[in-house]
């Protein structure tokens, strides 16, 4: 299990007082996914929340899965939803739980209800009932069918069980209050018809319960302490409660409403994440520009950064807009410290050194981290020649640009002092060789007469390195708040993805996926956890070295 440092808010606040009180003894809580997606960063909150009590607290946490929905419900989502969450460091105690594992208990309360005279089968179509229901304003009216005796209710709900109703033509609503303030508590439908195949119960039902209904009684069989959801579900607190005041269950689980997390530059919704993948506008689910963990994960965010972001945002009651640079930060401060460091070059222009001796191979001792001897070192192969990063050069300069120029010297990083002597050009007038000369006794230290060397750049060998492709992201939309904008689609960002050919230093063949390193001077990377192999490496780029949010702003 993950074990981060707890920190206060509001919702420990009250189970600080629950447990003081005497009026619960162990904490027990539930993440409770709908399997209609992958789960994204907003879910990631949720998890540390409620796994991250049940940790502290030394009680329990429930995976549940919502599945209420056939329709939009799948296995494979059922598959990547534990992976995530175990991923992310956290594990639930025995099997994983499923709403319809209480189908047949559900059923039996609402049979309960109609006996009670609490609910009632409604044949109005659904237009009819939305005109019943009345607005905010105005008060709702009562279905002709709200009358209907218990006998009938029971009977019309057995025929819909037996599926002797069309979709959309009979509901089972509760019989709560149709003038009520809170619109959820007007009668609102309990379960419904549909001829749909379920993940897990198959064929065995076509009537199916609905959320309010399912969330609150699945809560109370496993014995919820403390029942955590956002903000929109706090109007339906009152039909929460409503019906466990009114079956026979003993368990009344207390729901505590907390602000969803909202992250800029992207969306969250799995609707609009659903249309991206559908669309083609990204790879998938875990294309690394997507919000989802999985996308995180593949682009190289590791767990605890992710539990530390959630640990940063808080939980409060407020809603805002949470700035990426603070997701950034997150990961850019735990690989700073922990991320080995390697050299690659992007965009590879060669370089020869023309008084280095043809044909030999000198093995370099480079540190893994700068500031982290116990990280140790590596071996590195320099030869005559070598790729350096094309924007690294200029035939000339003023004094601000600190790497090679024309004449000028420069410090090859882990390597030699080399000065640029002359260029070698393409009839288009790109440089394609840079011929230089290096300095043999400034390895490991300054030139032996004082002369200053200020710029440092990197550098692989031509011959040793290994071809890599670069995988850099950026936003995936252009404007802070996409899911404002009438066609989100119109506002995604054209170069969030940029693709480039280049080469890394020969051991990081052998890199292994999601491992994150810095190529130094260019930013945090690992390999792709799908396309990088032996014959083709590929690296994603997880952050830049910088913030660079607040520059572009
Ligand atoms: P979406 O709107 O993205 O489909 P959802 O709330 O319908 O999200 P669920 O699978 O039902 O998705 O969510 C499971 C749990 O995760 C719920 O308790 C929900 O409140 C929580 N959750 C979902 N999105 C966020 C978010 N952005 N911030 C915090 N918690 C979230
Ligand atoms: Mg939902």
């Amino acid at each position: 299990m993950a074990a981060d440092a707890p920190r206060s808010n509001f919702i420990r606040q009250i189970i600080d007082k629950d447990l003081a009180s005497g009026k619960h003894s162990q904490v027990h809580t539930r993440f409770p996914p709908e399997p209609n997606g992958f789960l994204h960063i907003g879910h990631a909150k949720s998890i540390v929340l409620n796994f991250g009590i049940a940790e502290d607290y030394q009680g329990t946490c429930n995976l549940r899965f919502d599945d209420t929905n056939p329709l939009k419900e799948k296995v494979d989502f059922v598959n990547s939803i534990q992976e995530d969450v175990r991923w992310l460091g956290y594990d639930w105690e025995g099997k994983p739980r499923y709403s319809s594992n209480y189908f047949d208990q559900l059923h039996g309360f609402a049979v309960e209800l109609i006996e009670k005279g609490l609910a009632y089968v409604d044949f109005s179509t659904q237009e009819a009932m939305r005109e019943m229901r009345g607005t905010l304003k105005e008060p709702g009216v009562n279905s002709p069918y709200r009358d209907t005796s218990v006998e009938e209710n029971l009977k019309h709900f057995a025929d819909m069980t037996a599926g002797k109703y069309e979709e959309g033509t009979a509901a089972l609503r509760a019989k709560i209050d149709m003038s009520s303030p809170f619109m959820v508590l007007r009668d609102p439908v309990i379960y419904r018809v549909r001829f749909a195949h379920h993940h897990q119960t198959g064929d065995k039902w076509c009537v199916y319960p609905m959320y309010d209904f399912t969330h609150c009684i699945s809560d109370a069989l496993e014995g919820i302490t403390h029942s955590l959801c956002t903000l929109e579900f706090q109007d339906n607190r009152r039909l929460y409660d409503w019906v466990l005041d009114n079956i026979s269950i003993d368990c009344h689980p207390q729901q505590i409403e907390f602000s969803r997390l909202n992250l800029q530059y992207t969306v969250m919704s799995k609707r609009k994440l659903h249309l991206l993948v559908e669309e083609g506008k990204v790879s998938g689910w875990d294309d690394p520009r997507m919000p989802t963990i999985a996308g995180m994960r593949r682009r190289g965010y590791t767990p605890s950064s992710v539990r530390e972001f959630c640990h940063r945002i808080g939980v409060t009651k407020m809603d805002n807009q949470v700035e990426m640079s603070m997701l950034e930060a997150c990961i850019r401060d735990e690989l700073n410290h922990g991320a080995p460091r390697a050299m690659a070059v992007i965009d590879p222009v060669r370089l020869v050194i023309e008084n280095y001796p043809e044909g030999e191979v000198e093995q370099l001792q480079a540190p893994n981290h700068p500031n982290d001897d116990s990280m140790g070192t590596r071996e590195l192969p320099f030869a005559r020649e070598i790729y350096i990063e094309r924007e690294d050069f200029r035939e000339s300069a003023n004094k601000k640009y600190k790497r090679l120029v024309l004449d000028k010297e420069v410090r090859l990083r882990n390597a030699y002092v080399v000065k640029a002597e002359r260029v070698e050009k393409d009839a288009d007038g790109n440089i394609t060789t840079i011929f230089c000369t290096y300095d043999p006794d400034t390895l490991g230290k300054d030139p032996a007469d004082g002369r200053k060397v200020k710029g440092v750049i990197h550098w692989v060998a031509a011959e040793h390195a290994k071809p890599a492709e670069f995988r850099l992201y950026d936003r995936l939309f252009q404007v802070p708040n996409p899911a404002a904008e009438e066609d989100f689609f119109s506002t995604l960002n054209p170069d969030s993805l940029v693709v480039k050919q280049g080469y890394v230093e020969p051991g990081m063949a052998t890199a292994k996926a999601e491992q994150p390193f810095q190529f130094e001077r260019i930013g945090y990377f690992c390999a792709d956890n799908q396309d990088s192999s032996a014959k083709q490496l590929v690296f994603n780029q997880t952050v830049g070295l910088r913030d660079t949010w607040n520059d572009e702003a």
